[in-house]
């Protein structure tokens, strides 16, 4: 089974999505990769997912990449003894670190970290922004604000600090553990939640190692003034524009994705575009043309892959999302436009032996017309680097290591498959024609491009480009 388009599709999996029938029915309809959302649900319900995933994935023989999604931290207020408030505009309101039930003069936010580095003037978003505050005085366990757009607040709601660097942490002991339990359970990529600083993602690693790769999503404004150190530091990066949109003004979004894409294509780490995309198809078989529109967009700007969250997690229609996102994203690539801004977008290669091997293969693919780029790669960074290039035609990602493959899932271009290593030239060329064909990238008598490293099986060597001719054995 092969895709018939570059971009990938990543499918948060929730309540709607936990059989058997509907994961496959999503995996059949065009998901790529599945999302674990750790802020929601049990380790129970997400082994009970992932084993279905690893079900399907002997079942159908194509590796399935799964992404844990960690909460990160997420800032919420306490409970009121009412269970909710309205606050108008105007009023004074206090957060604290007072235990007792909130009213409609304060609250318990239990984050002390927050109240030392807040400022005077600085704005407290509740509710996802529906309600804002303004610090007026504060003190080690206490924040005096007044209310500048008022509106309902009830237990547990969610609090944004923008432009406030907080002393926390990016793991809490949540995640921590849910951290642990995900490597454990085998996810192919993590997903570090409010990254602020490149040493988010370092303090990360130390505890990922080489277990899985690491996505850094992109929803704090100061992630932004460190964007180049952050991708350098991650391994893929999620444009979070849920948490980002609350952050920041609405307005800057577009742009801020626009941004990060560009610097994540740049750095040839992979890139998703996230949240809301097809936002009324929870509720509705079919997208608004707006939604429609800022899928393509996403596709456009050169994504490696698009994401649903509720669309498939909690929707009604779950397998009509992935669908729909199938069919917009293969219609975008087909269009000249696409190509044209794909190829004038195109990084140029650094000074090294694998970029210069990766983009010799994408101009012998488009001068000769070959079918499929075959990359034999032990950790991905030949199929990284080459999908960089951005060719016109599909890469074979072959790698003796199931994991990589997995992860490769969610690469602009790349399908993979779990090869065994390759020893000699002749038996490269033969795994690499056998392999094109069987997975139907290749005809007879097509040509294909070979990249590999030699002496073979040994990481980070690609220096051979080679042309091959599919033939009949
Ligand atoms: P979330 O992340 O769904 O975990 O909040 C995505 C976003 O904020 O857009
Ligand atoms: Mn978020």
């Amino acid at each position: 089974m092969r895709r018939a388009r570059k971009a990938k599709i990543v499918a948060t999996l929730g309540p709607s999505t936990s059989t058997p029938q509907a994961i496959e029915g999503l995996f059949t309809a065009g998901a790529d990769i599945f999302r674990l959302n750790f802020s929601h649900g049990t380790h129970r319900d997400h082994q009970a997912r992932y084993d279905i995933i690893r079900a399907i994935e002997r079942k159908l023989d194509r590796p399935i990449g799964v992404l844990a999604d960690l909460q990160g931290p997420k800032l919420r207020v306490a409970n009121f003894a009412e269970g909710q408030i309205h606050l108008q505009a105007g009023q004074q309101f206090r957060l604290d670190l007072n235990e007792e039930l909130g009213d409609l003069r304060r609250v318990n936010l239990p984050h002390p970290q927050v109240f030392a580095a807040l400022h005077i003037g600085s704005e407290l978003l509740l509710d996802d922004g529906r309600v804002r505050l303004r610090v007026e005085k504060h003190g080690a366990d206490f924040a005096d604000t007044i209310v500048i757009t008022g509106g309902d607040l009830s237990n547990h709601k969610g609090v944004n600090v923008p432009n406030v660097v907080l002393p926390i942490s990016p793991l809490t002991e949540k995640d921590r553990a849910d951290l642990q339990f995900a490597l454990e359970m085998g996810a192919d990529w993590v997903a570090l939640s409010f990254v602020q600083r490149p040493e988010d993602v370092l303090e990360m690693r130390r505890l990922v190692g080489e277990r899985a790769r690491i996505m850094s999503k992109l929803e704090k404004p100061s992630a932004i003034d460190h964007l180049n150190a952050i991708i350098e530091f991650s391994d893929g990066i999620m444009v979070a524009r849920g948490d980002l949109g609350v952050e920041c003004p609405p307005e800057s979004v577009p742009i801020l994705q626009k941004r990060i894409i560009h610097a994540a294509r740049k750095a040839g780490k992979p890139v998703v575009v996230a949240t809301q995309m097809l936002d009324s198809m929870v509720h509705s078989p079919a997208p608004t043309r707006a939604e429609a529109s800022d899928v393509a967009t996403a596709v456009y700007d050169g994504a490696d892959a698009v994401m649903l969250s509720a669309e498939t997690a909690t929707g009604e229609y779950p397998v009509d999302a992935v669908t729909m996102m199938d069919r917009i994203i293969a219609r975008v690539e087909a269009d000249e436009q696409y190509q044209m801004i794909r190829d004038a977008a195109r990084p140029q290669p650094t000074g090294t032996t694998r970029d210069a091997i990766s983009a010799a293969a994408r101009q012998v693919a488009h001068t000769l017309a070959v079918s499929t780029v075959v990359t034999f790669t032990s950790s991905g960074s030949t199929t990284l680097r080459t999908a960089r290039e951005r060719p016109d035609v599909p890469i074979l990602c072959l790698t003796p290591d199931v994991s990589v493959a997995r992860q490769m899932a969610l690469v602009w271009g790349t399908h993979s498959v779990v090869a065994h290593d390759v020893h000699s030239f002749g038996e490269m060329v033969a795994v690499a024609v056998e392999s094109a064909h069987a997975q139907g990238l290749a005809q007879w008598k097509d040509q294909i491009v070979i990249t590999a490293g030699v002496p073979f099986g040994t990481p980070g060597t690609t220096n051979i480009l080679r042309v091959a001719v599919v033939e009949e054995p």
